[in-house]
């Protein structure tokens, strides 16, 4: 029987999903394409910042991964994707041309830097790529320590904006705060002045999410210290300074922008139906709308829920994507109809710093060391399941 050929572009959270549950078909032949070499846990960047947790526990690597299933039909290739030739149904990578039968494009997105704010590129960290996120993290640690060194001569506070108040900023300001905190006290530091500013362009901070969960995180981040400036966009940076719409400048040690996410440059590059803000248009069905055998899953593609609301793009709906897009796939194998999707959000869980969350799981709002515990224990589950996985792959 002749194997269908499935590629999957990019083994974040979406890509993942579909590769484990096609990878239990023998008669398919998945070829996996990323950039990197290794899954990046994003959701858990916040204990990476604060040194609860290392690079090696927030990745995993992909080749030991796909050599760990057990029908040896899934291959890993470390390539960049830089365009598709759909009719011909050829993947163009930085070093190869590569057939499909089907194509899933679970490629993500990336912080977007707005191109108007003077300096923010130059000036501002990025978290989404892992890459920045450890050179963001070892700034921090630098930081503190610059400051621990000039106890006794000067005690300047260590200043630092965080500009985006959606979940990863919000997580971020909150990590960092207590992180410090505990650190000075610690250690019986005299000089203990650190200053976290949170720059937010909307009302309230977490726009769009439950309002008692954005109630608990004001109350939280308030607690520890953040000053958040709400209806406040920043317009321009300098190398120690940062500049809001309001005209108030703020004297900064380093700045993290999590003010939004756009297209990664490959969704630039297709000849597909995109939104307003440039994001893959799907079907109920998870097909782009131009190929029956072309699915887009993830935060590179824009889901609407049956009220034509967005839904958040997330890991928990990445997820369901992913398994939606490959149970498509086996139906579409058959010849049978394809389901449309019904995802919802299964519930939120903020991390506001340690051993300390907000979340709403299924309706149930949980607070406090609890609510930090689940969120840890999801994560947990998560990264022991892949890991296991991967063991398999490494005996080979
Ligand atoms: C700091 C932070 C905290 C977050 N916290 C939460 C949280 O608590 N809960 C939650 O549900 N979500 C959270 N999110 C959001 C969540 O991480 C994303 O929604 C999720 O990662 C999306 O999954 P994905 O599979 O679409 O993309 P990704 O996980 O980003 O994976 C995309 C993959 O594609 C690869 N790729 C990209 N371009 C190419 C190319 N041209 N060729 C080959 N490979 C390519 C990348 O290397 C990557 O491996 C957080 C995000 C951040 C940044």
């Amino acid at each position: 029987m002749k194997k269908n050929k499935i590629v999957v572009v990019g083994g974040g959270y979406a890509g993942i999903k579909v590769i484990q549950k096609l990878a239990k078909n023998p008669h398919n032949e998945i070829i996996l394409l990323d950039k990197n070499p290794y899954h990046y846990m994003q959701t858990e960047v916040y204990e990476l910042i604060a040194n609860e947790e290392d690079f090696a526990q927030v990745t995993l690597d992909l080749f030991t991964y796909c050599m760990g299933f057990k029908n040896n039909n899934v291959t890993f290739y470390k390539q960049e994707v830089k365009n598709i030739d759909f009719t011909n149904r050829k993947i163009i990578t930085t070093v190869d041309r590569i057939s499909y039968d089907y194509l899933v494009l679970s490629v993500g997105a990336r912080t977007k830097f707005a191109t108007n704010v003077e300096g923010l590129r130059e000036y501002a960290y990025g978290i989404k790529a892992l890459h920045r996120a450890m050179y963001f993290k070892q700034k921090f640690e630098m930081s503190l320590f610059k400051k621990v060194d000039e106890s006794g001569t000067s005690c300047k506070p260590l200043s630092i904006v965080i500009a985006g108040a959606g979940l990863s900023g919000v997580e971020i300001a909150a990590q960092m705060a207590s992180f410090a905190k505990e650190f000075y006290k610690n250690n019986n530091f005299l000089c203990r002045k650190l200053n976290i500013v949170l720059v937010n362009a909307a009302e309230k901070i977490l726009r769009g999410m439950d309002d008692i969960l954005v109630d608990k995180s004001i109350k939280r981040l308030v607690d520890l210290g953040v000053v958040i400036k709400n209806k406040q966009k920043v317009v321009a940076l300098t190398k120690n300074s940062v500049t809001l719409s309001s005209g108030e400048n703020i004297f900064m040690d380093f700045m993290i922008f999590a003010g939004g996410i756009e297209p990664n440059g490959l969704i630039y590059e297709l000849d597909l139906q995109k939104n307003e803000r440039g994001f893959l248009q799907i079907k109920p069905t998870l097909q782009v709308l131009e190929y029956e055998r072309v699915f887009a899953v993830g935060d590179c593609a824009s889901l609407y829920d049956k009220e034509s609301n967005i839904l958040a793009p997330t890991a928990d709906i990445a997820e369901q994507m992913g398994e939606l897009c490959a149970d498509n796939i086996s139906l579409d194998q058959k010849g049978e109809k394809l389901q449309e999707h019904n995802i919802k959000s299964r519930g939120i869980l903020i991390a506001l710093g340690r051993r300390y969350a907000t979340a709403k799981v299924f309706g149930v709002y949980i607070n406090g060391y609890f609510a930090y515990v689940m969120k840890k224990m999801i994560e947990k589950i998560y990264a022991i399941q892949l890991d296991r996985h991967s063991c398999v792959g490494c005996k080979y």
